[in-house]
């Protein structure tokens, strides 16, 4: 059988296309894209030639049953999305689960990816964090989720639409509180790319006062709560203090 190669597109900026992807995605039989009009721009850019074929959230199932027929052929397929890392918020988890169960050989190409460029450059903590997809459109289901989050100690990454960024903002306040530090990475690897750290409520307050911040493209990270056992150590710390000068 042929190989599936899970090739990760630029998010912005045309040139984080690696070489062994630009080569891969020349080489296979056929691209299978989120949507083909929007990736034909990339493909010419870099004289790609291959027949592309549309897989996106609607049609998933039934092309991923047609793929792992070519595939079972003998053909090997590149799996592209709009962009970055496809099944990252972006479709192909079905395609490769199916195609994995029948054996076939999964390859990934790794490269550009929103949450990943914007948790190294946030300077929040990057030894644990969470990536929670996209917060809910509707507020009372966002807070419903940032409610169960409020205890998390890894940092969390959402993805956001600039429209609802303020709303989201506000909600993240009430549920995590002003102190902790939030990160807005907005138009990654493009012109107007902004990366701008503060504590949750004046970043809120930054975001309200230009509209600028509520346009394009956008990552918001938040600090994790104090973990529960350094709180209890400071705690410790504190009544220790407290009673030492008491103790004979
Ligand atoms: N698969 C993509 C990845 O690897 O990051 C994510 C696809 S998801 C449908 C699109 C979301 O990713 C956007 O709404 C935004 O939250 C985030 N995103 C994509 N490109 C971005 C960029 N250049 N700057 C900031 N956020 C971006």
């Amino acid at each position: 059988p042929g190989q599936l190669f899970i090739v990760a597109t630029p998010i912005g900026n045309l040139s984080d296309l690696s070489p062994r992807a630009v080569e891969t995605l020349q080489q296979v039989a056929l691209i299978a894209a989120e949507d083909t009009r929007h990736s034909k721009y990339l493909l010419q850019h870099y004289a790609i030639s291959t027949k592309t074929i549309s897989l996106h959230e609607h049609n998933e199932q039934q092309r991923s049953e047609m793929l792992l027929q070519r595939l079972l052929d003998g053909d090997s397929i590149a799996l592209i999305s709009d962009a970055g890392t496809p099944l990252i918020s972006d479709p192909g988890y079905r395609l490769v689960s199916l195609v994995k169960q029948q054996g076939i050989q999964v390859v990934p190409i790794p490269g550009s990816c929103a949450l990943i460029a914007a948790m190294s450059a946030s300077g929040l903590a990057s030894d644990r964090f969470a990536f929670e997809g996209f917060l809910p459109a509707k507020a009372s289901a966002r807070r419903q989720i940032l409610e169960t989050l409020k205890d998390d100690s890894h940092t969390l990454i959402f993805y956001e639409s600039p429209r609802r960024l303020v709303d989201a903002l506000t909600d993240c306040v009430a549920a995590f509180g002003e102190a902790r530090q939030a990160c807005l990475a907005r138009e990654l690897t493009k012109m107007h790319e902004t990366i701008e750290t503060r504590p949750l409520v004046e970043l809120l307050d930054w975001v309200k006062q230009d509209d600028n911040q509520q346009r394009g493209e956008c990552v918001l990270l938040i600090e994790g709560a104090a973990d529960s056992a350094s709180v209890d150590e400071q705690e410790m710390s504190r009544l220790l203090a407290l009673l030492l000068p008491e103790l004979p």
